[in-house]
């Protein structure tokens, strides 16, 4: 982990209010995996005064991809960067994504923009051989990731809230006829989506093996300032530091949501 300043080679937007951008980083580069993530200074002024944490999208070389959807005041400014700009970031973060070398067929389901750190997941896994389903939802087709952007042999499933793609629904309807075939399950999505992922585990497939990554929001990702706390079966551990992906097994979901939207 390290304090670095990359420097934005490439800006795209690939969908509605989400853009992708390529950062120079050097070392950081390679030695960044799926599930971490880069905490990044959004402005150089004092407002947004805490660093925003960005999931890990794709690696190449030496250039690291975030994907970043525009929400608020943090995102909003990143998602303008131009390309030359610098952009002071501590990374890379957390503990990321373990592909299990011995998984043939692996499932991934991503909710709004969690989607970003599973396309490289799905990359990983492709170029070792295994199959992939990616199940992804969102509130609507707008908002769907671009499938042109997946490895071709990436199988592609698509829920929308509103029907306008896919299967009209929540992407957890998707999940329970894969369970069987999945050896290992990746997630990362709102938490309500992630809630109905570990009932339909817990129902369907209690053993199988599924790593989420959970997001929360964060002060200092270094572990010191315990903003970023969940409760989990081991007690309350730091999303920065002992994750962000954990065991589905080990979270402690809080209340269950009274509706189960993707938050896409
Ligand atoms: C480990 C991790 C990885 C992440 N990866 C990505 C990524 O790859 N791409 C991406 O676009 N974003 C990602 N995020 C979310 C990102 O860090 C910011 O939280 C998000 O961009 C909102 O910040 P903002 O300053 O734009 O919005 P703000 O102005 O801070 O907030 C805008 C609105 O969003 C709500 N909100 C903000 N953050 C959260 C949150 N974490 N959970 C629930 N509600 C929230 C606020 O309450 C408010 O209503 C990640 C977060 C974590 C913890």
């Amino acid at each position: 982990m390290k304090l670095f300043t990359a420097f934005v080679l490439d800006n795209e937007e690939i969908m509605r209010a989400t853009n992708v951008l390529t950062l120079r980083a050097g070392q950081v580069a390679r030695s960044a995996s799926p599930g971490q993530f880069l905490h990044i200074r959004c402005d150089d002024g004092c407002a947004p005064f805490l660093r925003r944490p960005m999931s890990v999208y794709r690696t190449e070389r030496d250039t690291i991809q975030l994907m970043i959807r525009d929400v608020g005041a943090g995102s909003a400014r990143l998602v303008r960067a131009r390309s030359g700009d610098p952009l002071d970031c501590l990374g890379p973060l957390g503990r990321g994504f373990h592909l299990d070398s011995h998984a043939r067929n692996v499932l991934m389901v991503g909710g709004g923009y969690g989607v970003a750190p599973l396309v490289g997941l799905a990359e990983r896994a492709v170029h070792q051989g295994m199959s992939v389903t990616l199940a992804v939802g969102a509130a609507s087709a707008e908002l769907i990731f671009p499938p042109s952007l997946l490895p071709e042999e990436v199988e592609y499933l698509v829920a929308t809230d509103d029907g306008s793609a896919g299967h009209r629904g929540y992407v957890t309807d998707l999940v329970g006829e894969r369970l069987a075939w999945a050896d290992a399950v990746y997630a990362c999505g709102p938490l309500p989506m992630m809630a109905a992922l570990a009932r339909v585990v817990r129902d369907a497939a209690p053993r199988k093996r599924v790593q989420v990554a959970m997001e929360e929001r964060m002060g200092c990702a270094m572990g010191v300032c315990l903003g970023c706390v969940i409760e989990t079966t081991r007690g309350p551990l730091r999303v920065c530091t002992e994750g962000p992906v954990f065991d589905i097994r080990q979270i402690v979901w809080r209340d269950e949501p009274a509706a189960l939207g993707t938050g896409g």
